[in-house]
Parts: C-alpha cells; sequence; structure tokens
C-alpha cells in the first residue's frame, strides 16, 4: 500500500521532509534543516533505504539535510532543476562555511549529492522507476522553484512546496495541478493577505527614493538569493537614479540567476539592473558607499551574518539613516529586535537604534486568498495535507479547507504516516 510519511516542517516551518514509500520504492520530498545555531533536522532516514529524493527549491529549510543521504552509502538519485541545484550548492557550501563541525556532514557528502543530480527541466516528465513519474512544476517562489507532481501507478500526489501564484518583478506565478488525489500544501500565510503586491512595490519604491534624496543611507537586509534580486529589480523598474549597491552572496547568486534566463519573467531587467548597481569588493569600497547617500542590499536577511551585519554597525546610530526590511522576522533574531524594539545588541550592550526602521511586504509565498484559490481550483481531492505553517495556522487551515470545500483535511504532525488507497 501506498504511504506518506511525514519527517519534518508540519506543524512548524523549517527542516521540511516527506517520505513516500511505494512497497517498492522510497522517494523523498525536499529535506531540509532548521537554521539555528545548532543544525536540526527532520527525522532520520537510513541513506541505504531511499531510492530517489525530488527537490522542490534551493532554500536551506528544504535542501539542507540532503547530504546526510550520502553519508557512507551510495545515496540516492536527486531530482531538481538545473537552477536549483546550483543554488543549493551555493547555500549548503555557505551553511558548511558557517556551521562547518557542528554539522553532521562535510564538502565530501554535498560533493556526492551534486554527483547524483538529474537535473530536470518544468513540465519535463521523467520515469523514476518502473510505475513511479515525476513532473515540476513552476512555484513562482524563487527563480527554479518548483512544486512537485507524482505518479505512481495512476495516483497523483502533488506537492505545492513553497508556492506563490503571484507574479513577481523575477519570476511569473505559479501552476496548480487540479487533478490531484492528494494534495500537501503549504500554509506559511494561511491566516493572512498579503497588501497589493503591485501597491507595495511602489510603496517600497518611494519610500526608498524619498530617503536617498533626503540624504539618507538606507540599508536593505535581504535573503541572497531572490529577495535581494527581486529588490534590485523593483528599484530598477520604477526608474530608481540613485546610487545602489549590492553585496556579499547575492551578487553570486546574481551571477547564478543570469546564467539562467529561462528560468526568469525578464531576463533583460535583471541584466540592465545588475549592470546598474555597485557590486561591493572591498571594505574601502563599502566605506566610500556609506559616504554618500545611497541604497544598499545585502544579505542575511535577518543580521544574522553576511555584509548586512557590517553595514548596520556602521549606521544603526545614524539618524541619517534607515534600515528597510523586506521580508518575515523570525522572533528572536537580530532583525526581529530592530523592528519590534529598534533596539541592537552590539559588543554585549543594549544599544539604541537611531536610524529610521520600515517594513514592506514583498513575500514570495502565496496569502490566504491565495492558498484558498488553490483548494478551490482542486477537482476532486482524496485526501489535502497541510505543512509548513505553524501549528495553530496548518490545523486552522485544514478546518477550514473541511468545512469550506468538504474536501478531508489534516495537519499532520512529525511521524504520523498516512495511509493511501
Ligand atoms: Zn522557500
Amino acid at each position: 500500500m501506498l504511504k506518506i510519511r511525514f519527517l519534518g516542517g508540519v506543524r512548524r516551518i523549517g527542516a521540511s521532509g516527506i517520505l513516500v514509500d511505494t512497497e517498492k520504492h522510497k522517494i523523498l520530498l525536499d529535506y531540509g534543516s532548521y537554521p539555528s545555531k545548532k543544525p536540526d533536522f527532520p527525522l532520520p532516514v537510513s541513506p541505504y533505504e531511499i531510492d530517489a529524493i525530488v527537490l522542490s527549491h534551493a532554500h536551506i529549510d528544504h535542501s539542507g539535510a540532503i547530504p546526510l543521504l550520502y553519508k557512507g552509502a551510495k545515496g540516492p538519485l536527486l531530482i531538481t532543476t538545473p537552477l536549483t541545484l546550483e543554488l543549493s550548492d551555493l547555500l549548503i557550501n555557505d551553511m558548511i562555511k558557517i556551521s562547518g563541525n557542528k554539522l553532521p556532514f562535510s564538502k565530501t557528502e554535498l560533493n556526492k549529492m551534486i554527483q547524483h543530480a538529474v537535473p530536470v527541466t518544468y513540465n519535463e516528465q521523467v520515469e523514476l522507476f518502473d510505475g513511479v513519474r515525476v513532473t515540476l512544476k513552476n512555484a513562482g517562489h524563487i527563480p527554479g522553484s518548483a512544486s512537485i507532481l507524482l505518479e505512481i501507478d495512476g495516483t497523483k500526489i502533488w506537492y505545492t512546496g513553497d508556492i506563490n501564484l503571484t507574479n513577481t518583478r523575477l519570476i511569473e506565478g505559479a501552476e496548480i495541478v487540479k487533478d490531484a488525489d492528494y494534495v500537501i500544501i503549504e500554509s506559511t500565510y494561511a491566516y493572512k493577505d498579503h497588501p497589493d503586491r503591485e501597491k507595495e512595490e511602489r510603496r517600497f519604491y518611494k519610500a526608498v527614493k524619498e530617503l536617498v534624496e533626503d540624504g539618507f543611507t538606507v540599508l536593505i537586509p535581504a535573503f541572497a538569493v531572490g529577495r535581494s534580486q527581486e529588490v534590485m529589480c523593483i528599484l530598477w523598474h520604477h526608474g530608481f537614479d540613485g546610487r545602489t549597491a549590492l553585496d556579499g552572496m547575492a551578487q553570486t547568486a546574481t551571477s547564478i540567476f543570469l546564467s539562467y534566463p529561462e528560468y526568469l519573467r525578464d531576463f533583460l531587467e535583471l541584466k540592465h539592473s545588475a549592470r546598474h548597481i555597485k557590486w561591493m569588493k572591498s571594505r574601502s569600497q563599502r566605506r566610500k558607499m556609506l559616504k554618500r547617500p545611497g541604497a544598499v542590499i545585502s544579505p542575511a536577511g535577518m543580521f544574522s551574518g553576511g555584509w548586512s551585519e557590517w553595514y548596520l554597525r556602521q549606521i544603526y546610530n545614524k539618524e541619517e539613516a534607515a534600515i528597510i526590511f523586506v521580508s518575515y522576522q523570525v522572533p528572536g533574531t537580530v532583525g526581529r529586535k530592530i523592528l519590534d524594539e529598534k533596539k541592537v545588541v552590539l559588543g554585549g550592550k543594549v544599544r539604541e537604534v537611531k536610524a529610521k526602521v520600515d517594513f514592506f511586504e514583498l513575500s514570495s509565498h502565496s496569502g490566504r486568498t491565495q492558498l484558498n484559490k488553490i483548494i478551490s481550483s482542486l477537482e476532486d481531492p482524496q485526501k489535502i495535507f497541510v505543512v509548513h505553517g505553524e501549528s495553530d495556522v496548518a490545523e486552522s487551515f485544514a478546518k477550514e479547507i473541511y468545512e469550506k470545500y468538504g474536501f478531508d483535511a489534516i495537519a499532520p504532525y512529525p511521524g504520523d504516516i498516512a495511509f493511501l488507497d
């Protein structure tokens, strides 16, 4: 009998992992880690028993545990888009650099993982094993991201991964697989709607423009993969003509994106904005950038390392500076403390942030209405599993699906096994 075992990323966000067991083969959908000082992974599986892993996208909470599958064993086939493969290599390498000795794997396993990859483009149906087919569909989350359609002897299992239906500057919105029998859906923002995308983009552009014109240095901490480039394109698209700089790993990610034009909505927009922005290479260049008004886009997005931390130390106590957040700040992070309390701990002391602080919601996940749109588009699902959301959010979304649409829906716990008939 076909079984799904939920290994992680259920009743929480982080360390995603779903095991599909066909009785003949075991296939993993994502195997990520939880971004914290002490690495945290989904429930363990034996690397000897997994036949294939399908990866939805490069974010560490979906990819960061995959090297574990190549410890000792030959390791499974890795199915993902070529862009996700390259970005995962970049991000996992960075993870090894940051928390190397605390991790249960090293570059050896990462290299083995890359060697086992079978790059697959969107909508290209691949016969994994006899009677088992996999198709990747655009998920609209970050460039290269995919939702996963598994067909096992005619039964269709659709895993959304992280999904966004709205077009962003970088990529087209996601495709919905309407005729799936079983659906595993994310629920990050099932409790709320995002503001209108275009309006929020314009509001963000106007805020940065006005601040820079008023003589401010604007620091935009952003994730290296996706958000940095999105912000860069928004500013370029609206004709921002102030000084702008791009720093850290966002530079490498931009170069990778530019070598995969087929995954971008508007390749030329990214190319031109990348050419227009200053690429920070040295400390003296960075200091020079901060001397006159301008905007700096730099990872990490929550100040958990990277050059954004360095910029923060230079500008936090300046009244002619601003920190503009463009993504959700996880409680307990440096970013969240600045956003909530305008305080930062430096050198063991709590210090007041004199720079202006603002937040714009440029999410790459579907909001409440869009998640409902996905559910209402489904033709006749047997069961829906709600994952990748805080426990109460996932639980109430599952309840809502049942009450509104009459579909059988649950929010599984880690370790739960679902038997599919
Ligand atoms: Zn993601």
